[in-house]
């Protein structure tokens, strides 16, 4: 017997209505190429979105075509999620990061019929334009005034929208239709896209907003400093909205902590969201300038591990609770996030602080299991260690066009981390698998080690590979770009110094062997560290390894 209740599908568009009746008056606030402090409500968004998805129906476009973006985080940015998206098509965000030829890779795998760019990115268009299938229109986002010099048809954002009408009646779709498209790196392999739906979007958009979640209400402020072009900012232009929080982006200015710092104290920021090496940058700016950032409860760390040291800097010196988190493209990305619970609070100091390391535990709708190489369950004993599985309504299912088979069985996703699950549900990653050290047949965390190595004052940031060994097939390398010395008395961080730094604090077969120092480390399109660079850079022998 069915439940008598409505059927009302959950969709993109529902969150846009609520807003704009709910939260009409907040403010979005937006740094931008030729404005600073762009800002507007919540109200003047959806209008212009609803211009927007009338102008993209003018243009022809259908149900289910794909929209292209290549943008930073910023208001018309904002509303290409809900014109696009709520008007049935899909939002292809792409990374401009990336590599010329896996964006030709993308466009040409989504056949993309529209691609609104900013106007930094012209260049990155101008070098590919050859090699795509198909040229999509071009709308470059800024007005007829501020148009770059561009090799192709284009027309500005303004104009495109300029003559288009305010009232648009969002279409009631199939809530699991495709809402928006965003390719996975593609670190081994092509890019895979991930393709979300509507209802995953708003269940999504439910669990990253709840209290020991993101925790977010209509009194927060909430600035994003992961990309829109990379796993839907985390979804947090969704969240913001369902909640009513203020908003406030900060454009091309995401690796600029001045910038970051006074946006913060000018709107008031309470919590915000990024990758450690934001969070590194940002207390290094603010460690040299002693400015503060008083209006902050929360920030939220993931996408690659949060040393505990830095959530510990972040506590003492400004107050501010980093929490961890974990996920992936394929996960929307919340799969998990720390939270304490009574049990912990009585739990011994020891294993409070390795849950506050931990990436965390999974919300409601994320299931998590850690699996031997047979696909036998292992106990969550925060001990054995295994290929970490997950599921939920807003997991993938597969890819856009297929691919990635032997990463989803039994309806779960296989996340490509291996993990450890600790009594009380906190999960901890011990490696992406491809970066798992084989030490004699044994594993070694590379997280870990780097973990630890970053703790060490003279270090500013570690990386840890494997590196061939003829006795133990592989042992660990530790890469460092050392801290800059403050003053000249105190002498640059030595590799005895370091290797020696590790005692006592994990398995001594677990110390690395060996020391390269580097000035740079190479980073992913998504700003993470780049191993597989590392890796070819050791093979071809550019590192200089200290014993
Ligand atoms: P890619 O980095 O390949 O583009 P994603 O951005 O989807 O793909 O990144 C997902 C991966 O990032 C996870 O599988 C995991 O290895 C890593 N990751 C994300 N968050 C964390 C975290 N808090 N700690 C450790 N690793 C993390």
């Amino acid at each position: 017997m069915f439940g008598l209740m409505m059927d009302t599908p959950l969709l993109i568009s529902s969150i846009a209505r609520h807003a704009d009746r709910r939260f009409g008056d907040q403010e979005i606030v937006s740094f931008t190429i030729d404005n600073p402090r762009h800002r507007y409500t919540y109200r003047d968004a959806f209008a212009r979105a609803r211009k927007l998805a009338n102008a993209l129906a003018q243009a022809g476009l259908k149900e289910g075509d794909r929209v292209a973006t290549l943008a930073w985080n910023d208001y018309r940015h904002f509303e290409l999620y809900y014109g696009v998206s709520g008007s049935g098509l899909v939002c292809h965000t792409i990374n401009p990061r990336l590599f010329a030829d896996q964006l030709v890779f993308i466009i040409n795998d989504a056949a993309d019929k529209f691609l609104f760019l900013d106007p930094v990115f012209v260049p990155v268009v101008e070098a590919i334009l050859p090699r795509l299938d198909s040229a999509p229109s071009f709308v470059i986002l800024t007005d007829d005034e501020h148009m770059p010099e561009t090799s192709f048809d284009a027309v500005s954002y303004e104009a495109f929208i300029a003559d288009a009408s305010e009232e648009f009646e969002w279409p009631e779709i199939d809530e699991k239709s495709a809402s928006a498209l965003c390719y996975t790196s593609g670190t081994t392999g092509n890019p895979k896209g991930v393709l979300y739906s509507h209802r995953s979007t708003v269940l999504h958009s439910l669990g990253v907003s709840l209290p020991d979640v993101f925790d977010l209400c209509a009194t927060e402020v909430v600035m994003p400093i992961v990309p829109m072009f990379h796993v839907n900012a985390w979804g947090i232009p969704y969240a913001t909205a369902l909640t009513g929080s203020k908003l406030v982006f900060p454009g091309p200015k995401m690796g600029d902590p001045a910038v970051l710092q006074a946006l913060i104290e000018e709107e008031g920021v309470t919590t915000s969201a990024g990758v450690p090496t934001v969070w590194q940058g940002l207390l290094a700016y603010l460690d040299a300038t002693g400015k503060r950032i008083d209006s902050v409860k929360s920030f939220i760390g993931g996408g690659s591990a949060v040393p505990y040291s830095l959530m510990q800097a972040y506590e003492e010196r400004y107050g501010v609770n980093l929490v961890h988190a974990w996920g992936m493209s394929e996960t929307s990305p919340l799969g998990t996030m720390f939270h304490t619970s009574p049990a912990l609070e009585k739990a011994p100091a020891e294993v409070q602080v390795a849950a506050r390391a931990s990436q965390g535990a999974p919300p409601f709708g994320v299931e998590l299991r850690i699996v031997d190489e047979d696909g036998t369950e292992l106990p969550h004993d925060d001990d054995a260690v295994g290929a970490l599985q997950i599921r939920g309504p807003w997991i993938a299912s597969g890819y856009f066009g297929g691919g990635g088979e032997g990463s989803f069985h039994d309806g779960w996703f296989d996340t490509g981390d291996v993990a450890a699950i600790s009594p009380l549900g906190y999960m901890r990653i011990a490696d992406r698998s491809k970066d798992l050290i084989k030490s004699g047949g044994e594993w070694i965390s590379s997280i870990e080690l780097e973990n630890i190595a970053v703790g060490h004052p003279g270090v500013k940031q570690a990386a840890v590979i494997a590196m061939p060994d003829e006795k133990w097939q592989e042992r660990p390398l530790l890469v460092i770009v050392r801290e800059d010395a403050g003053d000249a008395t105190s002498a640059p961080v030595t590799a005895t110094e370091l290797l020696g730094y590790f005692d006592g604090k994990v398995a001594s077969w677990w110390i690395p062997d060996a020391v390269a120092f580097v000035d740079a480390i190479p980073l992913t399109a998504t700003g993470k560290i780049s191993k597989l660079d590392l890796r070819k850079q050791l093979g071809a022998g550019d590192l200089t390894v200290e014993r």
